[in-house]
């Protein structure tokens, strides 16, 4: 008989962790020939959610909470669902109900029918999201393909099944910044897709904020893009040849007499805000590449857990 672990990252779910419980715990008990058990991380949450959990966890000892110190955010959280998953296959699903737990079934019949290591769940539709969301999701997801050297499938989240081969090489990835569904796709094996329409979020309110959104974006960006550093060569040395030109244009043009360049404060303003934009941008550039030099060579811990239930 195989084992499945489902992963559910829960920050401040206060208003739904407890029918997500009962709704995959429902869809467990009726799985023939798999014995399914659930890993909660708690990713720091203030409200209710620490307590619900613990009581579920008392209640129903194939129920594992893992509690974090603090907030780390919930690619952490998920990492840390891999880390300490045992079982044989292992589903990541939102804790929100928006990836609908009664699809684990064809999942299942879906890596079994075509031996898949990953089963990844693209979504055809998103309901209940705002229009900024799903533009810049859109947005995100295909420039990330323009720029990154390896390509990820569209419009594809952390909702998806992966087995004991998958989990146990990003067991070995010692990156502290974790893109999760980028890590997954790099590590290769036989990965397919699995369509669903993506529903609306049961109760409470995003926890992904336009901050959070951002830095997740940048981490994806950073750790699987070297292009931006290209990019910015190249409008180097872009503006260096035309400065080039425009030199030996005036020269010329002062030999030949047929230039007559007046001193101008506007076009001297103009040459000197746009050069020291270029040069703020490249720096800025630069700077992000060390900033994440900077963290993953401090070896920090990547979190850390307040306490295991069950
Ligand atoms: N989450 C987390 N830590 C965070 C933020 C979110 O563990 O710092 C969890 C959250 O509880 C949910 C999942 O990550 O299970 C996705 O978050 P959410 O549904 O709020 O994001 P959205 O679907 O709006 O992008
Ligand atoms: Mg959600």
């Amino acid at each position: 008989m195989k084992t499945l672990s489902v992963i559910v990252p829960c920050f401040n779910e206060e208003a739904v962790i407890a029918v997500t419980y009962q709704r995959i715990k429902k869809v467990l008990s009726e799985l023939n020939n798999v014995s399914g058990r659930i890993i909660f991380v708690n990713d720091g949450s203030k409200d209710k959610t620490r307590e619900i959990l613990s009581e579920i966890a008392a209640e129903d000892p194939s129920a594992q909470v893992i509690h974090f110190s603090r907030n780390f955010g919930h690619q952490k959280a998920v990492t840390a669902g891999i880390n300490y998953c045992k079982s044989d296959l292992a589903v990541i699903i939102d804790a929100d109900l928006q990836d609908p737990p009664e699809l684990i079934p064809e999942l299942l019949a879906k890596q079994e029918a075509q031996q898949a290591n990953v089963v990844y769940c693209v979504r055809k539709s998103r309901a209940g999201e705002s229009k900024f969301k799903l533009w810049s999701a859109k947005t995100f997801y295909r420039s990330l393909n323009k720029l990154s050297e390896v390509q990820f499938p569209l419009d594809t989240g952390d909702f998806r099944l992966i087995d004991a081969r998958v989990m146990r090489e990003f067991n070995r990835f010692k990156e502290k910044g974790k893109y999760i569904r980028g890590i997954i796709s790099w590590i290769g094996f036989k990965q397919v897709p699995f369509y669903y329409e993506r529903e609306a979020r049961l109760a409470g309110e995003t926890k992904y904020p336009l901050k959070k959104m951002l830095a997740f974006a940048s981490t994806a960006l950073l750790y699987f893009s070297k292009k931006p550093l290209m990019m910015v060569v190249s409008l180097g040395f872009t503006v260096v040849a035309f400065s080039i030109i425009m030199a030996l244009w005036y020269a010329l043009g002062k030999i030949f007499g047929y230039t007559n360049a007046e001193s101008g404060w506007t076009s001297i303003m103009i040459i000197v805000i746009f050069f020291g934009g270029i040069q703020l941008l490249t720096v800025g550039v630069l700077g992000q590449y060390i900033g994440i030099l900077f963290d993953e060579v401090k070896e920090r811990p990547e979190y850390i857990i307040d306490k295991i239930e069950n």
